[in-house]
């Protein structure tokens, strides 16, 4: 049994709704127990062209099944929902799922880079990230959460190209179960 921590993304359709199909596809997959998730933050779009603000969320998951057959399973919920792939890198998408960390597991093959590459730096990550895992250290850097928001606020504030990546903000409830805030689902 692992820990893993999963990043939703939509900024296409009905966004909230494809976070919360997500989430329960992913409670009924087998090898996955979805253990909570963080509130629902709107996020302005950060790399690519102009878009659509995003909803993002993070879900804390036991896992049963090895890294990579995680990442198939959300690839088919991802293709469940609506998205199309191959699209550009960045473009607008009904959702995405990426795996922030599995364990303590430092893994690099070529279709999965855990802990996620980029996790470190962006605020959308990292502080729904929080509301799950306060005491989350990452695996590689040795930072706690907190740190590293701390740390990519300052980064933000110090390069206005990067201003439009401070713009993170709560929604009303979570992907599961509405109402229940950063609630530990069972
Ligand atoms: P991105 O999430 O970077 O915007 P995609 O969702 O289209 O782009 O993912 C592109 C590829 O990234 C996937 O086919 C997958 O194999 C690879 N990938 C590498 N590391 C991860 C990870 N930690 N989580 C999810 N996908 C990953
Ligand atoms: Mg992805």
């Amino acid at each position: 049994m692992t820990t893993a921590y999963l990043a939703l993304g939509s900024n296409l359709g009905d966004r909230r709704r494809n976070l919360t199909r997500a989430v329960s596809v992913l409670a009924k997959t087998a090898g996955v127990r979805v253990l909570a998730c963080s509130r629902v933050w709107e996020t302005d779009a950060v790399g690519g062209p102009t878009q659509g603000r995003f909803l993002n969320a993070v879900v804390k998951v036991e896992s049963h099944i090895t890294p990579l057959e995680l990442l198939a399973r959300l690839q088919e919920i991802e293709f469940r929902l609506g998205r199309k792939r191959p699209a550009a890198k960045w473009a607008p998408r009904t959702l995405d799922i990426d795996i922030l960390s599995f364990g303590r597991h430092r893994i690099t093959s070529r279709n999965l880079t855990a802990p996620h590459p980029r996790m470190h730096t962006r605020l959308f990550v990292l502080i729904p990230l929080f509301e799950v895992a306060p005491r989350f250290v990452h695996p590689v850097l040795r930072k706690t959460v907190r740190t590293m928001i701390a740390e990519t606020r300052k980064a933000i504030a110090a390069d206005p190209a990067r201003a439009h990546e401070g713009s993170v903000f709560p929604t009303c409830g979570g992907p599961w179960r509405t109402g229940r805030p950063a609630s530990v689902v069972r």
